[in-house]
């Protein structure tokens, strides 16, 4: 049985260890699913005396006033042999021997926290006590409940308090003890009006009576403590703890113990009760009740911390690896999350992830679209043809064909196509930096590092933009090739009347009659229709060879030659994870590996038991 406490003992001490205090916290607690005792009463009714009786130590500061202002965890280690000791918290390792130090380091750890002045604070101290004469509990002093502040105490103070105790008690695993003074009417018991509040059926809830021994003469507490004044579940226990006076000429505890013993042995209103009366039979009490409550707790300990643990490796993982500490793994990381980013941004022009179809679109739609608003018929039209072979002709009109105005034309006209091949390389260029956007945020691994993923994202895009000024230099090649040389046998094949000017009886001037320039015009235009369905197959091949197939083939080209330049130091700044992720990585494995030392001291219990 011992070892079902101990278990507990050991948990909690795991947790306070690895900064479990069960506070508010965005990670698991394991501390708030472990029994604890807590006492709660009004302000000096006996609450630190009845602690100390329990544990049979002197340790804790007492008196009038408002003596405890910070939670007091208490855990009581029973150890085989040896001198006992205690051990705070916020001092491992160091042991002290002489229990009147420890109460001198509560009080000034309570300074510590709250100044000089009669404040209270939420922030509890940790005290372990080990030694051959006491049960293993923990247990949890708490400030005293008040009625109005006094010197030097804020307004709020009365509430605060009440609202701290609360917050101890009000947790369904914590063991209430409602210290109630005799010496004062139970009705206005403050531990029983806020014990009432938190546990209603009085499940958890040890009724104490203290300072049985100052009751006014011809009174008695016989009611109380036979459950008839008021009922509990379970029976009220009377003690009779140490005066003021007694503390003062230094009283021992043992001493103490048996003038209590004897005071309920002896007392002729108690004597029939004596059994179940006294400091240690509470002890008793609260340690048997504790292991019940810890047995019943273990099926739900097992699956909490079981589920517990697979929460917290879910999300370790989700945060991913810890940055590599040497150079070398620095690269290799950076090499890898680029690669799994390279992967991403191909999946998407391959069709695995959606977008690369925009491209499609752009050639099958955005081009031939572009390249029908040119409206080469307009530019063709009659007037404009004279206009143009007028021109070219200069002061002597052409005599057998206007073969500079042919090429004026059909220049004229196919330059215009450089427009929509300019927009069908941003177009492509546009699409593809949305997919290095898209992918990067894909990325889960750079989500850890912020540097990294803003150079990586910058230049993926530098190369691309890189890539998109080649592209756009070949494509409006492809254009300018087809201005600089025509294609002759288009014009060859001609009715030769057409092309060489007509019927030679026609004077100069008839040459440039409508029918003419008409024919002229339709000649052109069947020309430059046949150029431009020419190009609007190689644009694409242009645009495809420059820009997509160069991005698949080598996106981080540059990025990894300049990598390759970088000294660890320089890749360390790359990896500066975000301070908050490294922050809750490492708090989630601390967290983690409590839940795994938990759940191993568990099942050994478990399997024990
Ligand atoms: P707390 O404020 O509730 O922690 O109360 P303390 O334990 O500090 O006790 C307040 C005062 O009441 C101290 O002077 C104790 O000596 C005294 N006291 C506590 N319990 C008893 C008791 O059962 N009998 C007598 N005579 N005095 C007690
Ligand atoms: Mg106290």
């Amino acid at each position: 049985m011992d070892n079902l406490i101990q278990l507990v003992n050991r948990l909690q001490r795991a947790c306070t260890a690895l900064g479990d205090h069960g506070e508010e916290s965005t990670l698991p607690t394991l501390w708030d699913a472990l029994p604890s005792i807590a006492v709660v009463g009004g302000q000096s009714s006996g609450k630190s005396s009845v602690l100390e009786s329990v544990v049979g130590k002197d340790f804790l500061p007492r008196g009038s006033g408002i003596v405890t202002r910070r939670p007091l965890v208490l855990q009581l280690h029973r150890i085989d042999e040896g001198r006992e000791y205690a051990e705070f918290g916020h001092l491992p390792r160091k042991k002290f021997t002489e229990f009147s130090a420890v109460r001198k380091e509560i009080s000034d750890e309570t300074d510590r926290e709250t100044g000089r002045t009669k404040q209270i604070s939420t922030v509890p101290i940790y005290l372990s006590i080990y030694s051959p004469n006491v049960v293993n509990l923990t247990l949890i002093d708490l400030p005293g409940l008040t009625k109005v502040a006094v010197d030097g105490q804020s307004e709020s103070i009365v509430m605060d308090i009440e609202n701290m105790v609360r917050s101890y008690i009000e947790k369904p695993n914590c063991i209430i003890l409602a210290v109630s003074p005799a010496n004062q009417d139970l009705a206005t018991s403050d531990a029983i009006k806020i014990a009432r509040e938190v546990d209603p059926k009085g499940e958890r809830t040890f009724g104490v009576l203290t300072k049985i021994d100052l009751m006014d003469k011809g009174t008695d507490a016989v009611d109380i403590l036979e459950g008839r004044a008021y009922k509990l579940q379970f029976p009220w226990i009377g003690v009779v703890n140490r005066s003021q006076a007694d503390i003062n000429k230094n009283v021992d505890m043992i001493a103490a113990r048996r003038r209590e013993r004897e005071y309920f042995a002896q007392t002729t209103e108690y004597k029939h009760l004596a059994h179940r009366m006294g400091s240690e039979h509470l002890g008793k009490v609260l340690s048997k009740h504790l292991e019940s409550v810890i047995k019943s707790r273990i099926p739900g300990l097992q699956s909490l911390i079981n589920k517990t643990i697979i929460e917290l490796e879910a999300e370790l993982s989700r945060l991913g690896k810890p940055i590599a500490t040497d150079a070398g793994g620095k690269l290799y990381m950076i090499m890898e999350i680029c690669r799994i980013f390279d992967g991403i941004f191909k999946e998407h022009l391959d069709g695995v992830r959606p977008g690369g179809d925009k491209i499609y679109n752009v050639f099958d739609n955005q081009l031939p679209a572009a390249l029908k608003r040119l409206q080469f018929d307009k530019h063709l039209a009659m007037e404009n043809v004279r206009k143009l072979i007028t021109e070219a002709d200069g002061y002597q009109p052409h005599l057998i064909a206007p073969e500079q105005g042919y090429r004026r034309l059909i220049e004229t006209a196919l330059v215009t196509i450089k427009g929509p091949a300019e927009a069908a390389v941003d177009a492509v260029h546009a699409i593809l930096k949305e997919l290095v956007h898209k992918s990067i945020n894909e990325t889960v691994e750079l989500k850890q590092y912020p540097s990294l993923r803003v150079d990586v994202g910058n230049a993926a895009v530098e190369s691309l933009d890189r890539m998109k000024e080649e592209s756009k230099r070949a494509t409006l090649q492809l254009v300018e090739m087809e201005c600089s040389y025509l294609t002759v046998d288009f014009f060859r094949k001609l009715p030769q009347d057409v092309e060489k000017g007509g019927n030679p009886t026609h004077s100069i001037f008839d040459r440039y009659n409508d029918s003419y320039l008409r024919r002229i015009g339709s000649t052109v235009l069947s020309y430059v229709n046949m150029v431009c369905a020419n190009l609007r197959n190689s644009i694409p091949k242009s645009i495809v060879y420059g820009q997509v197939r160069e991005s698949k083939r080598g996106l981080l080209d540059h990025f990894f030659t300049e990598l390759g330049k970088k000294e660890g130091r320089q890749l360390g700044t790359l990896l500066d994870e975000d301070p908050a992720i490294m922050q809750r990585r490492q708090s989630l494995a601390k967290r983690l590996e409590l839940y795994r030392a938990a759940q191993s001291e568990i099942e050994s219990v478990a399997w024990s038991k």
